[in-house]
């Protein structure tokens, strides 16, 4: 087989069989076609598509790209949470150790920041110490012992996505839906889990921009989901404004752990419990609705949830007591209100790109992350705001960086004398 030809082949538009994207991925992974020729691949699909077929021949072949994990000898109920990826998006350290705490083993394999995104993996590592690429037997022992270890995809687990994905990252080519799919089914399919909630982000802070596009992706992801054998269930949610009070490194962190001890923002905490409620349902080890999210609550309020995740970080070598200290910014700037009135729109991927900037993200592969950067928002769409009330609090430890942020985050709200309707965070199926 040719690889130029078959990327000819989707850049006109055709549809390939399975064994040309097998030869296409696997000469990727195998170094045996460059960056450039998958980014013309990679484009080619962002730009025409690919069939379900394909699609679920894509998953596969990412899937085969290295080991599954075996949990069939573990009892308990394996499940996992994905997002679609969005700003000040922390529900996976909130709502895993939660889950956890109820019983529902989750061995998670989450991504690293993706565009103007921010990525789990990347959050965790701000902890001295967390480990995010244990070996498989380790992750499995600490999901066997104490229900749950979330870290990065490794050599052995979807190589072909991990690859990919820092390709896509640096060459706009992940807002995709076949791509979206293919990178986030292979990674949670090979975790050998039985079921799956997904969080499908719509909004100008999202990949997916309108709730049709969003469900397309949705039915894609449970038909793929469920011809593997993997209960999925969707949840659409808002992101035209940032999720929780911050967005960024070990501000984010923080931010959960306030959450697991009972001081979560309203919205951060709605997102929880909806998705938590799908996987406690799911798992069948509650009923109803109302038992499924008053179950989160008391893991809160016991205090179980906080102690799964410290036990997950003390797992993973997590030194928790030194993060504040070392993750502290050496740079603080306020952006407050130029005019009195409601706050009407945020431009959240521009929030997100501001923060990519400051350190949270990548615009290049070699970028290096700066763990003490971040945003806190003080304001949500539809609160009342007089001139000179701060808006975001920010901060890093570079100043360029820093200002330059500010510059942009000056331009990413908006002010009206006349209060809008509020955000509907969690859409109706
Ligand atoms: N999360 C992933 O793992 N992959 C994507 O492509 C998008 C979000």
């Amino acid at each position: 087989m040719d690889a130029t030809q078959i990327i000819t082949k989707k850049i006109n538009g055709d549809i390939l069989s399975d064994s040309e994207l097998e030869f296409i991925i696997l000469s990727y992974v195998q170094n045996k076609i460059n960056d450039d020729q998958m980014t013309d691949f990679l484009q080619s699909v962002k730009k025409n598509g690919m069939n379900l077929n394909e699609t679920i021949s894509l998953t596969r072949i990412m899937i085969d790209s290295g080991e599954r994990i075996d949990f069939s000898q573990h009892k308990p109920y394996k499940a996992d949470k994905h997002s679609t990826g969005g700003i000040g998006d922390k529900v996976s350290l909130v709502l895993g150790p939660i889950m956890a705490s109820l019983g529902i083993a989750i061995p998670m394999l989450a991504g690293r920041s993706l565009g103007h995104t921010g990525g789990t993996i990347d959050k965790l590592e701000t902890i001295p110490n967390f480990k995010t690429n244990l070996p498989i037997e380790e992750f499995k022992r600490n999901v066997e012992r104490s229900g749950i270890c979330i870290m990065a995809q490794t050599n052995s687990i979807c190589p072909a996505d991990k690859k990919i994905y820092a390709l896509r990252d640096v060459t706009d080519t992940i807002d995709s839906p076949p791509l979206i799919c293919g990178s986030i089914m292979s990674k949670k399919i090979s975790e050998g889990i039985d079921g799956l909630v997904l969080d499908i982000k719509i909004g100008n802070g999202a990949f997916m921009k309108k709730l049709v596009m969003a469900k397309d992706l949705g039915s894609i992801l449970k038909h793929v989901g469920e011809s593997f054998n993997v209960s999925t269930d969707i949840v659409f949610s808002n992101m035209d404004q940032p999720l929780g009070n911050t967005a960024g490194m070990w501000c984010e962190v923080m931010e959960s752990i306030n959450a697991l001890k009972g001081k979560g923002a309203d919205d951060l905490m709605m997102v929880v419990f909806e998705l938590g409620k799908k996987l406690i349902l799911q798992s069948g080890i509650m009923e109803t609705n109302e038992q499924a999210v008053q179950a989160q609550k008391n893991s809160i309020s016991s205090g179980r949830a906080y102690e799964k995740f410290e036990e997950m970080v003390k797992n993973q070598q997590g030194n928790i007591r030194d993060a504040i200290k070392v993750n502290q910014p050496l740079f603080v700037k306020e952006i407050t209100s130029n005019q009195e009135g409601f706050i009407e729109s945020f431009d959240t991927a521009m929030i997100g790109w501001a923060n990519v900037d400051m350190g949270c993200g990548r615009r290049t592969k070699s970028d290096i992350l700066d763990n003490s950067a971040g945003i806190e928002f003080n304001v949500k769409i539809g609160d009342y705001v007089k001139k000179g009330d701060r808006i975001f609090r920010c901060f890093n430890s570079n100043m360029d960086k820093l200002e330059k942020a500010c510059k942009v985050l000056n331009k990413t709200y908006s002010i009206s004398k006349q209060k809008g309707k509020s955000l509907e965070l969690i859409y109706k199926n």
